[in-house]
């Protein structure tokens, strides 16, 4: 078997370490926490592999990284490219998301780019774009017998008369428009009324729909097409005869909303990067978050506004919007000397938003007139450039996208009837079951289809990895930066993975920590996985599970720092399993930690029947001679029970050490078995400036 081959090993306290590992498979460095096993794995192993490829470089390339030093080695033999994965490195960029950084968006950006139907963002109605081709199949479905009116939309809701295109219209030989929805003729007079909003359609033909008259409508369509620059209506006069639901149908050669008048550009991956303008939300400018005024950072309702209540118009050179501030509080009869939480509401309201009132005031000798706009307004436009914003402002999530970071119309289009941002909100385990399950896509045309699959495959394959390393939890727009160094270090296994490299030495620290069992099968997959697709993998570990699942032990030890460094063991799990080093009797069962078995537990302070606060009705029993902890999220009463409950008791009759019974309702059993009392806490222990920790402790005497 191939083999790495490390000799003289002398970094930090290594014991010019010889060892022999093999190539190509799942390799456990453990022991105790300092013996060396990391120094081994990540400042020898790695550090000599980063090394050597840098130095492979070209000198250019070399000039932009790093330069490495040599580890204190001998040499190692056999050694490959290394990629550590540590929990280290996540991203500070916040730009960065999880469906970023696994490129899953990526994929995500293109699919909905080449397969996404456009849905209006105002009113939600689908929006589809077809060829002149496609309208005519369309209109050429309905049912036989039903009479049309083929219509050229020209002009809506537009003021104007319109002669020239009456006449236009008229010359060109057609005979009928509907004009505001009226038929007229257009050889009779048509007087528009000039200051009206007028909508023109002109009449390219009335119609029966019926075999011999495809083609004849084949042309009308082509023809209406052209008038109106690739729109064309079709009215249904007996619709209610033929049994179709809609009298008016809409057709578009562009991508319109007919009833909102918006038009959408074609949809292209750009559309979807919240790093581009043709896709980031304006509003934020692909952010996902904003700045907003703070109305208590800036509001101070104790105060009246003569005292100082709104903090970004008074003092210094704010003098302006103080006095159109009081102006505007005069004239509507708000009191500027009283606190403004003794003020009417509707009148704070006008103070912070704003009224259409013309205020009139005087500022270095001018006559001023101007509306408030309220203190929110006025003061995000005097803040947003200045640096210490930060001091008035908070950061909200961005309404306008909802902190999805790109615009309406990119955020209403839809692939199998989810959006872009209903797939990054999905935990990525609900995210891998909707793309698993094919009939969701099964809408899709022959030619769509062919299309998506390659994209859904790369797109379900992250997915897979991601959920397999024991992410499943976690949705794909999670911002990196709160994500924590473990689940970074996965999904950055998740996407080696993806990437399909061989022959690469992998190294890790502790990739199961603060996994759930079930979890840790999961990840031992994954790196089983990274391994057989032709990598070293090395692991340092003290997860007893995945040492268990090793193809290859290395027990560094036998303690830490400078009393450990040397190779106590190396070899399988079964060679482990009949040594005798520490490791080997704490896997084997021989040896246990006691520290988790309880000692027999007598004595006992019972406090019983506690309501205070939130607290109600409470008993609990505290264990003696024991290091006892309380614990609970904030305001859950842990102070209330202790510091104001058995504290106050313990203290008043711990002196006289006799059972207490009934103290305010409270019963406290056990207090006799007591000394005293003593609270530490963290109030400071002396006032005058000759005491310091010496005096204090009794050093100094
Ligand atoms: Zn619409
Ligand atoms: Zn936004």
């Amino acid at each position: 078997m191939e083999s790495i081959k490390i000799f003289g090993a002398r970094e930090n306290n290594l014991k010019n370490i010889n060892l022999e590992i093999p190539k190509n498979r799942l390799v456990v460095f453990t022991g105790l926490s300092g013996s060396g096993k990391s120094t081994l794995a990540f400042d020898t192993l790695y550090a000599e592999g980063q090394r050597r490829y840098i130095e492979s470089l070209s000198s250019y390339a070399r000039q932009f990284l790093d330069k490495v030093g040599k580890p204190d080695i001998d040499k190692i033999e056999g050694l490959t490219p290394a990629i550590a994965i540590d929990q280290k490195s996540t991203s500070k960029n916040p730009r960065s998301t999880v469906g970023t950084i696994t490129e899953i968006y990526d994929y995500a950006r293109l699919l909905f780019a080449r397969v996404g139907t456009q849905h209006c963002h105002l009113c939600g109605k689908k929006i589809s774009k077809m060829s002149s081709s496609d309208i005519i199949e369309q209109i050429l479905k309905l049912p036989d017998n039903s009479k049309i009116v083929i219509l050229a939309p020209l002009i809506r809701e537009k003021k104007g008369t319109s002669h020239d295109l009456l006449a236009t219209l008229r010359q060109k030989g057609y005979v009928r428009a509907l004009i505001d929805g009226v038929m007229v003729r257009l050889d009779e007079e048509i007087e528009l009324g000039k200051t009206k909003k007028h909508t023109i359609k002109a009449v390219i033909d009335r119609v029966v729909i019926k075999d011999e008259n495809r083609s004849r409508i084949a042309e009308d369509i082509e023809k209406a097409l052209k008038e109106s620059y690739g729109e064309v209506e079709v009215e249904i006069t007996n619709h209610e005869e033929m049994g179709i639901e809609k009298n008016l149908i809409y057709y578009s050669e562009h991508m319109a909303c007919f009833d909102c008048k918006v038009s959408f550009e074609p949809l292209e991956p750009l559309s979807f990067s919240f790093n581009s303008p043709k896709g980031a939300c304006p509003i934020c400018d692909g952010l996902g978050i904003r700045f907003a005024i703070d109305l208590k950072k800036i509001v101070d309702e104790e105060l009246s506004i003569e005292d100082g209540a709104i903090k970004t118009m008074y003092g210094f050179n704010k003098g302006y919007y103080f006095l159109l501030l009081k102006a505007f509080c005069k004239q509507i009869g708000i009191s500027t000397t009283t606190p403004l939480k003794e003020i009417e509401d509707y009148q704070k309201k006008a103070i912070l938003h704003g009224s259409s009132e013309v205020v009139e005031f005087e500022w270095k000798n001018h006559k001023m007139k101007k509306s408030w706009d309220g203190v929110v307004k006025i003061s995000y436009e005097m803040l947003k450039n200045e640096k210490d914003f930060t001091e008035y402002m908070s950061e909200k999530v961005c309404d306008s996208c909802k902190g999805f970071r790109l615009k309406p119309e990119s955020l209403s289009v839809k692939v199998a009837n989810i959006t872009i941002s209903d797939m990054l909100s999905q935990p990525i385990e609900e995210c891998y079951s909707f793309f698993l399950n094919e009939e969701n896509f099964a809408y899709l045309t022959k030619q769509e289809k062919m299309i998506a699959s390659s994209i859904l495959k790369e797109i379900k394959e992250r997915l897979f990895f991601l959920y397999d390393v024991g992410l499943g939890y976690i949705t794909l727009g999670r911002d990196a930066r709160t994500i924590s160094g473990g689940e970074a270090q996965r999904i950055r296994i998740a996407s080696q993975i993806g990437s399909g490299l061989t022959g690469v030495m992998y190294v890790l620290d502790e990739p199961s920590i603060g996994l759930h069992e079930r979890d840790t099968q999961k990840l031992i997959r994954t790196l089983r996985n990274l391994q057989q697709k032709g990598n070293s993998v090395i692991v340092v570990e003290h997860d007893k599970e995945t040492i268990e699942n090793a193809d290859f032990i290395v027990d560094i030890g036998p303690g830490a720092g400078k009393f450990g460094g040397s190779v106590v063991f190396a070899g399988t799990l079964d060679e482990l399993k009949s040594s005798n080093t520490q490791t080997a009797l704490y896997m084997s069962g021989k040896k246990k930690c006691e520290y988790f078995y309880r000692r027999k537990q007598e004595d006992w302070i019972e406090i019983k029947n506690v309501t205070i606060n939130n607290i109600s009705n409470l008993s609990t029993k505290i264990p003696l001679k024991n290091l006892v902890s309380i614990t609970g999220v904030s305001g859950s009463g842990k102070s209330s029970l202790i510091l104001q409950t058995l504290l106050p008791v313990a203290k008043e009759l711990l002196n006289n050490a006799k059972k207490v019974k009934k103290v305010s309702g409270i019963e406290i059993d056990g207090l006799e078995l007591l000394d005293k009392v003593i609270y530490l806490d963290q109030s400071p222990i002396g006032r005058t400036p000759r005491s310091n920790p010496a005096t204090y402790t009794g050093v100094m005497d």
